[in-house]
């Protein structure tokens, strides 16, 4: 039987993807070859980047300006890639500071330079995004990560700044709409919602490169990097190509306008069940609730065998949550289909009946 995939990361894609993945493997578009196995210089790779960039682009629905990268590393060596590139020697960096991933961010940013956490949710394990701040205005840069993968919070809204603004859109890039064009510069980890882990994806306006007067190294150089087309060394040619397939099938179903539709329905069916149940309560405070990562908790503990049951049985894979929040993160990232997060609902309610009867 095939599970139901509530896993936060590495991710659920959807099954036509994983198909034309598996193909691939074995016969890369009856090339004969492998996808695996061929030169990255060839025009049969050259294709599959060209157009997993474009396809980004017109997703996004970015204006001229900007350079589309797929590296690796994950999104973890964007945290210094993005201080490396756009904070002066001598500058400072804004930080917000809504969970793990933007703490993490901010310590390697501070290896370079003067680093400002403007404002923090860390009071209350990250359970809300924090609001009515000031941004600094003395910054190269503000840095804010737009969906908390552990806590299931979202921004809804975005610093207001004159200043360059960084986006950590691991869990939530092609997941709703937002003008991407108040970013100057947007990265994601392809493994939450785009692909398999390997590449990350890297969107950056060109104009804002090449002014921080440091020296950088080769491989952290976006300007390097957007130069050779994302082929400054061998790419992560099968996450590249996987992600190319899904950014197909998000472009094939509407784009993100569709996406986001189904995401909100989705989202809607177990929140309006958390809100319902007496047995669970959710985690983030209602406002600033993801679309992607739905964190709850049961009301009493002691349930949690019972319902720990009714959810394996159900064939639902992945739903325990973070360490740091405990309870259940259920992640219904794009590919997600409604039924498997009413499946999931159906088993809060034989819970329910179970215990109140
Ligand atoms: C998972 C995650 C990361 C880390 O991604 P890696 O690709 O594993 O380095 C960073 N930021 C956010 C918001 C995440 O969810």
């Amino acid at each position: 039987m095939k599970k139901h995939n509530f896993s936060a990361g590495p991710c659920i894609l959807p099954q036509i993807v994983l198909q034309k993945a598996a193909e691939s493997v074995i016969n890369f578009n009856g090339i004969g070859l492998s996808l695996i196995e061929i030169s990255h210089r060839g025009k049969e790779f050259i294709e599959v980047m060209e157009n997993a960039r474009s396809l980004v682009k017109e997703l996004l629905n970015l204006p001229e300006g900007y350079s589309v990268l797929f590296l690796q590393g994950g999104a973890s060596l964007e945290f210094l890639m993005v201080p490396y590139n756009l904070l002066k020697v001598g500058g400072k960096a804004a930080y917000l500071d809504t969970g793990v991933w933007s703490s993490k961010a901010y310590k390697e940013a501070k290896l370079l330079g003067e680093v400002n956490v403007f404002a923090s949710s860390k009071d209350k394990t990250y359970n809300y995004v924090p609001k009515n701040y000031k941004v600094p205005a003395d910054v190269d840069y503000v840095h804010t990560t737009s969906n908390n993968t552990i806590y299931g919070t979202q921004l809804k809204e975005f610093p207001k700044t004159d200043k360059l603004l960084v986006c950590d859109m691991s869990s939530d890039i092609f997941s709703r709409q937002l003008d991407f064009s108040q970013f100057d510069l947007i990265y994601a980890g392809a493994q939450k919602n785009m692909g398999p882990a390997g590449t990350t994806l890297v969107v950056v306006k060109d104009e804002i490169l090449g002014k921080t007067g440091r020296v950088i190294p080769t491989m952290l150089d976006y300007q390097q990097h957007i130069a050779n087309d994302s082929m400054l060394n061998t790419p992560a040619v099968f996450p590249v190509y996987v992600s190319m397939l899904t950014l197909e099938w998000m472009k094939s179903i509407g784009g993100i306008p569709a996406i986001e539709k189904l995401n909100e329905a989705k989202a809607a069916v177990i929140y309006n069940e958390i809100d319902r149940n007496p047995l669970f309560k959710g985690f983030a405070e209602k406002e600033d609730r993801s679309l992607m990562n739905v964190t709850f908790n049961l009301v009493d503990e002691s349930n949690k065998e019972a319902f720990d049951k009714l959810w394996s049985a159900a064939g639902i894979s992945g739903i325990k949550g973070h360490r740091s929040v405990g309870g259940y993160r259920a992640s219904i990232y794009n590919a997600m289909p409604i039924e498997s997060v009413q499946i999931l609902v159906d088993a809060m309610q034989q819970l329910e009946q179970q215990v109140l009867k």
